[in-house]
């Protein structure tokens, strides 16, 4: 899922998961300092830049990127940890991670999520930031959106964040849609018709 900073995006994802079964949230790696109110190990593993650069090396991610001057990525062994044990993973990545996913192969749902308006995003970027960012920063995000907004045309599905639990619903029913397409119901049918033939 990706979405423009300021989206709402994370409120989005936590009430996506708490109401569909096996279905996790992807912890990510980021060299970028925690914000106050933020944990290690809960919003992302907080990891200094040399150690996001050994992951690098190692070849530890699935997708990484380069995001407002931070690095952010999703380590591999996370992502197949969570699938071995028949859970979906929600990976909330910026533009270029959803790009190199498909560059590599990576079976993915690309879902878009877009705030209802430009004007509607900047009074949410403003409320947010409450002062405490400068408008270079604002400007900065709103231009950001710019052009994540014109890559939304590469992803499988829009939803636009106009009210929150209508956005959530059709989420789910996304998840949900997923899960029946036939190539992730190919054991269970095969099982099924094999009673038929018992
Ligand atoms: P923030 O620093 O505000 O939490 O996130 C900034 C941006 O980084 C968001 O657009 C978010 O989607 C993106 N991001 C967070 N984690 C990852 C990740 O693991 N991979 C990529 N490619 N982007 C990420």
């Amino acid at each position: 899922m990706s979405a423009p900073s300021g989206t709402g995006k994370t409120t989005l994802v936590e009430r996506l998961v708490a109401r569909v079964p096996d279905l996790v949230r992807s912890r990510s790696y980021t060299s970028r300092p925690a914000r106050p109110g933020e944990s290690d190990g809960v919003d992302y593993n907080f990891v200094g830049r040399p150690r996001f650069r050994q992951m690098i090396d190692a070849d530890a991610f699935l997708e990484w990127a380069d995001v407002f001057g931070h690095l952010y990525g999703t380590a591999a062994a996370d992502t197949e940890r969570e699938q071995a044990a028949g859970r979906d993973v929600v990976l909330v990545i910026d533009v270029q991670g959803a790009r190199l996913l498909g560059r590599r192969g990576v079976a993915a749902t690309r879902i878009f999520v877009l705030p209802p308006s430009r004007a509607a995003l900047e009074a949410r970027l403003r409320a947010r930031s409450a002062g405490r960012e400068d408008e270079a920063v604002v400007l900065r995000r709103l231009e950001t959106a710019r052009r994540e907004v014109a890559a939304s045309v590469g992803y499988d599905y829009v939803v636009v964040n106009d009210d929150v639990d209508d956005c959530v619903d059709r989420l789910r029913g996304i998840v949900l849609a997923e899960r029946a397409r036939l190539e992730a119901m190919q054991a269970a049918a095969a099982d099924i018709a094999a009673t038929f033939r018992a």
